[in-house]
């Protein structure tokens, strides 16, 4: 069965959404295999997100995603990167499909409500960054 993460970010946290946006994902049928809350430290989020490190919104986004807590969630379900992606919906919720949860709750691009994957390769990379093996079911 594949694999996702998904991140809470802190805006989803701040807002007091994080039981509506977990509601959404476990009806679209994704069972959580793991879950936390916790505040990124600066080099943590650094290293998440090190592929974007020559992008223009590099800081910005470190800055945001270490500004409050995240609920990182570790996800299982058949075809679930791209399910996943297709719950969330695009990146800019102005361009997201009515019904994701970024079209629902996100307020910009960058406060953009949550996170997922873009592969399997780099989901388990990704759950790794966040959870132990004895914090995973299975
Ligand atoms: P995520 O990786 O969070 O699931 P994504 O794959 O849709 O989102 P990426 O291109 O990987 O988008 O960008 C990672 C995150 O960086 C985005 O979710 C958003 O928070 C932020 N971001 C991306 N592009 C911009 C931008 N042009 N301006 C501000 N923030 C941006
Ligand atoms: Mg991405």
């Amino acid at each position: 069965m594949e694999r996702t993460l998904a991140i809470l970010k802190p805006d989803c946290v701040n807002k007091n959404l994080i039981g509506k946006v977990v509601d959404k994902i476990v009806d679209s049928g994704f069972k959580i295999v793991g879950i936390k809350m916790l505040r990124l430290s600066q080099e943590s989020a650094k290293g998440f997100y090190v592929v974007h490190r020559d992008r223009p919104f590099y800081d910005d986004l470190v800055n945001f995603m270490t500004s409050g807590f995240c609920v990182p969630i570790a996800l299982e379900k058949e075809n679930a990167v791209a399910d996943f992606r297709k719950l969330i919906g695009a990146t800019d919720p102005v361009e997201a499909e009515e019904g994701t949860i970024r079209k629902l709750f996100a307020s910009s691009k960058q406060e953009n409500i949550v996170h997922g994957s873009d592969s399997a390769e780099n989901a388990l990379i990704e759950i790794n960054h966040f959870f132990s093996r004895d914090e995973l079911l299975g």
